[in-house]
Order: C-alpha cells, then structure tokens, then sequence
C-alpha cells in the first residue's frame, strides 16, 4: 500500500490553483526542492470558474480564467514543477512533521497549504428534492434548465453571475439576499439589470422548501413582512458564499469560517505551516495577485528560515 512509503520533501505544497503554482515556481527560484499536490485532475482550482475578463492582473488582460489557465499550464510545465494530480491531502502529523495524502507519507521540514475554499451549504435545503448542487455550472447546463422558474440564494459574484447565465434560458429568477448590501462587483450588477426576467429580493431568508404544494416552491422571510412568502420555483441554486479548505488540518488557528490565520510571513499557528490564497484570505480579499504575491512571501520566507539552520 502506498501509504507505507515515505518521501522526504523540503517543501509539501497542498493545492495547485494560483497560489500553489506560484509558491512552486518561487521554490524553483530560490533552489527549494518541492512538491505540489492536488486533490483535482488538474491545475487551476477556481481558475475554470471565472467567465468574467481578467483586468486586475498587471499587466495583461484575459477573456476569462480558461485563458490565464492555459497560459498557467504552460508556464508551469515550462518551469517544471512537480505537480502531482489527484493525490489529496488527508492529514499533517504536526509532531512527526509528516504529511499523509491518499497515495503515501512525505516527511517535510515545511508546508504550505494553498487549498483555497469551498461552496457553503444551507442546513435548510438539506435533503431536499429541488435544490441544484453546490457544483452545479450554469455555463455548461444552463439549458437544461430553459423555461423554469428558479431561486439563486446569495448576494456575491457566484450567485449574480449565475442568474445572468441562467437568465437567457429560465423562465423567471429570483435572487434572496440576506442582508441589505450586496457584495457582487458592479460589473455583475450592471449587466444583470439589462434581463427584465430577474428579480431580486434584499433582507430576504428562504425559510423551507415546499416540494408538496402544487406548484411546487419555497418560502421565504422578506424583511418588513409579517407573513412568509410563498414563491413559485422549480429549483433553487445556493450560492451563498465559501468557507476555507481547512478541514484536513483541524490544530490550526482560524478565524470566519474555515479560513486560517497567519502573521506577516504567512506562517500559521504551526511555524511550519504557511498558508497562501484564499484559504487564508477569506472572500472580502480573494484575488490572483494577493494570492501569487504571499506565494512569493511564504517561500521567501522559508529560504530564509533555512538558511538560518
Ligand atoms: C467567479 C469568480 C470570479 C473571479 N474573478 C476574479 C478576478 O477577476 N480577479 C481576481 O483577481 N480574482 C478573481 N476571483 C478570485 C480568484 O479566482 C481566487 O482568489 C484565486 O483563484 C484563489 O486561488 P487559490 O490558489 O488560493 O485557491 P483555488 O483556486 O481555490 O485553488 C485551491 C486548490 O487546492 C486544491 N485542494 C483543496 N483541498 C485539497 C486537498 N485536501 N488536497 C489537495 N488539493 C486540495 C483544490 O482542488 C484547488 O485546485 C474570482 C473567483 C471566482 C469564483
């Protein structure tokens, strides 16, 4: 079993979405020996899910994340980082300093985990029958969905742009807010207010589904109302947010939901381990370049720390 085997590594990094990537390259750049892993068969992480343009990344413009991939893919094999695919982490041995992933052991002088966020979950919608999947891609089967009626749950980019896809072939969509502001950018704003089939409800909660009335639909608590109101839908789509990918190692400090804390340097509780991207970033500061910038600071940092001895 390949768990038995273990490979010293100088530097284990978990995850291999932009964060990942750039801390491989920077070992590369500072003579680190290291090795990425990734739980996907592929490199990029949320990188396929971004369809707006890319502008914010000095000092190039892209269509979209499939266009910054390719050009990610190629560097990445052009610096020849060792990239493992499907090989997720399950496990840091903080004493041992050993970390234990699904294929085999590696005993490492450091860590850094780039394993950005995950989709929420709403306990309300659990169980049932006519809520999409966090994974559902309203690029890819949005028509699957033509002529429905459909509640988009969440106030941010995710929840905005995928009313705006899905608008093209839905019926009618409903977007519930649960607070008064909408963390969207303005972009996503801008273009949904051109579809006269979207309509948003702010300071709004989804109470319960009702699968058993006819038609079927939800609930929900709009704000300033006394009585819950009873929506028509077919489906309804959370978006409502991430949490940080930090499950696999439950020791370290954290704050908001999942995300982990570091100093300066990236080093978390454990001195060991850095965090890098989203995973420590939370949604407020989610970006390429804060998450490409502490790869470089985190590696720095570790060159350093081997120097000293
Ligand atoms: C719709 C959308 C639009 C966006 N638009 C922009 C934009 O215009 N400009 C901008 O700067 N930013 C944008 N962002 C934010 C940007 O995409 C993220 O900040 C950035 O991609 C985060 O990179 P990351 O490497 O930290 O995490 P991720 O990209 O999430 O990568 C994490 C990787 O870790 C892997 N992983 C997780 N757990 C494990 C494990 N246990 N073992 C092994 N591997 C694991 C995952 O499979 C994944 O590949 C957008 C995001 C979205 C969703």
């Amino acid at each position: 079993m390949g768990k038995l085997t273990v490979e010293n590594v100088q530097v284990l990094i978990v995850g291999a979405g932009i964060a990942g990537i750039a801390a491989a390259v920077w070992c590369k750049r500072l003579g680190l020996t290291a090795v990425c892993i990734e739980r996907s068969d592929h490199i990029g992480g949320q990188l396929q899910q971004i369809h707006n343009e890319i502008w914010d990344y000095p000092p190039k413009t892209y269509a979209n994340g499939a266009a910054f991939l390719q050009e990610l893919k190629a560097f990445a094999a052009s610096a020849e980082v060792d990239c493992r695919l499907n090989e997720a982490l399950i496990a840091i041995d903080i004493s041992q300093k050993r970390v234990v992933t699904e294929k085999q052991t590696y005993q490492v002088e450091y860590v850094i985990l780039a394993t950005g966020v995950k989709q929420n979950q709403l306990s309300s919608l659990a169980g049932s029958s006519i809520v999409l999947p966090p994974s559902f891609s309203t690029t890819t089967h949005g028509a699957k969905l033509a002529g429905k009626r459909i509640l988009i749950i969440g106030g941010g980019d995710r929840a905005f742009e995928s009313a705006y896809n899905l608008s093209e072939y839905a019926r009618h969509i409903w977007i519930a807010v649960r607070g008064s502001r909408l963390r969207a950018r303005p972009e996503w704003t801008k273009r949904l207010s051109s579809r006269s089939n979207v309509t948003l409800f702010m300071e709004t909660e989804l109470l319960r589904t009702a699968e058993e009335h006819t038609p079927r639909g939800v609930f929900l608590q709009i704000q300033g109302r006394v009585e819950p109101l009873f929506l028509p839908v077919d489906w309804v789509l959370p978006r409502i947010g991430v949490r940080g990918n930090s499950d696999e190692v439950p020791g370290l400090s954290r704050y908001g939901e999942g995300f982990l804390l570091t100093n300066t340097f990236q080093e978390t509780s454990i001195p060991w381990i850095y965090a890098v991207g989203d995973v420590t970033n939370g949604a407020a500061y989610a970006s390429l370049s804060l998450a490409a910038g502490q790869a470089m600071r985190a590696t720095k940092h570790i060159s350093q720390q081997l120097k000293k001895g």
